[in-house]
């Protein structure tokens, strides 16, 4: 935990972000090249698709509101609103929500983009979503148990709430950051640290915890032969969990 002067968040914030201002800085200095598809963010662009695939599979986003916790750039924001969704992205980085802010111009799409916590947001906008995604973000928080709460208290009771984060095992370790960071070079050395990585198990109980209910749970994974992603059922690298928030009796 933090500060949030560290941060130089608005001081009317809440409370201490539940962030790291390191890993904060990382997407800071690499935000420029967000929408740039051979750069750092291939990844990212390249697992878009599979991962809408996944949300399409549960939800009609036409007319709902959406909120992506750590949207960064914006790739999976601007997909949800192209789908008819209401959407709004917060995360904690400036230059990527800068990145974000630009490429609406680009993209001629609506999305409302603030720098706020997912625990902040959540204590001004109680059950204000019919769906939550935080995608690739987990895993460069100090607690993220505490945003599973805040995704949990944004959503509207019957409310899906889509995650996706690392596995951690030694199959995880040595494709998300020896072959991605040290052979492929897919990623900057540091992006991921292994012991942030988080276990199915403990993703679903944290959830349990916050009153969700599992649904389904997919892998995702890397051939670096074709260089290609798909989704299946193996999870020992990525995979993506969706939620319900159950409705009140
Ligand atoms: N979800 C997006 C971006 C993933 S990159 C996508 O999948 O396309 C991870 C993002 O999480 C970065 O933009 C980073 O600034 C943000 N982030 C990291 N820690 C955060 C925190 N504690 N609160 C909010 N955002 C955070």
């Amino acid at each position: 935990m933090t500060d949030s002067s560290v941060l130089d968040l608005p001081a009317d914030s809440l409370a201490p972000p539940n962030a790291d201002p390191a890993e904060i800085a990382k997407f800071e200095q690499l935000a420029a090249r967000w929408w740039d598809k051979h750069s750092e963010f291939k990844p990212l662009h390249d697992i878009n698709p599979l991962r809408m695939g996944f949300i399409d599979a549960k939800v009609d986003l036409a007319g709902k509101t959406a909120l992506d916790i750590g949207c960064g750039g914006g790739i999976l924001s601007e997909a949800l609103a192209r789908r008819g969704a209401q959407v709004t992205g917060i995360d904690l980085g400036e230059a990527p929500l800068a990145v974000a802010r630009l490429h609406l111009l680009e993209s001629g799409l609506e999305v409302n983009y603030e720098r706020c916590s997912a625990e902040d947001y959540a204590a001004r906008h109680p059950g204000a979503f019919d769906v939550v995604t935080c995608l690739e973000m987990l895993e460069h928080v100090p607690d993220p148990a505490s945003v599973l709460h805040a995704s949990a208290a944004l959503l509207k009771p019957g409310g899906q709430l889509f995650v996706s984060t690392i596995n951690r095992n030694a199959k995880a370790w040595l494709f998300a950051v020896v072959g991605a960071e040290y052979v492929l070079n897919m990623l900057p050395r540091g992006t991921h640290d292994y012991a942030k990585f988080i276990r199915p198990s403990e993703l679903a109980a944290w959830a349990r915890a916050a009153g969700l209910t599992l649904g389904e749970i997919k892998g995702m994974s890397y051939n670096p032969f074709t260089k290609t992603y798909r989704l299946g059922s193996d999870v020992e690298v990525n995979y993506l969990m969706q939620f319900t928030k159950e409705a009140l009796a």
